[in-house]
């Protein structure tokens, strides 16, 4: 919102940037990995709209359900990864960045299918 928020209690106009803060997590039994998205890979997965335009289309939660049900929810996506490793406290720890993201369609899914 270009204007920014006011304050109910202080009249005060604030400004906020909207902004995805998405997380995948991806598992088996044996082992966990948490997947962070970039803002530019995050509006990638929400059709391409950033996180300002989004929230000043879609307002209540039910417009944003739909939109996820609609456009987000038991599609196929390819998802790249971007694996890091990042020192902290003299342990190695991995990262994960989601890279690049990508809509399937039907046949792109099955030709995926039947290649493995
Ligand atoms: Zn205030």
């Amino acid at each position: 919102m270009a204007g920014g928020y006011e304050c109910k209690k202080c009249r005060k106009i604030v400004q906020v940037r909207m902004q995805y803060f998405f997380r995948a997590h991806f598992a088996d039994c044996h082992d966990m990995i948490e997947v962070g998205f970039s803002r530019d890979v995050a509006a990638a997965l929400m059709g391409g709209i950033d996180a300002e335009t989004f929230k000043s289309k879609y307002t209540t939660s039910k417009e944003i359900e739909d939109f996820i049900a609609g456009n987000v929810l038991y599609k196929s996506i390819k998802l790249t990864v971007k694996r890091k490793e990042e020192k902290f406290l003299g342990e190695t720890r991995q990262r994960f960045y989601a890279f690049a993201v990508q809509y399937l369609t039907e046949k792109d899914s099955q030709e995926i299918v039947e290649s493995n």
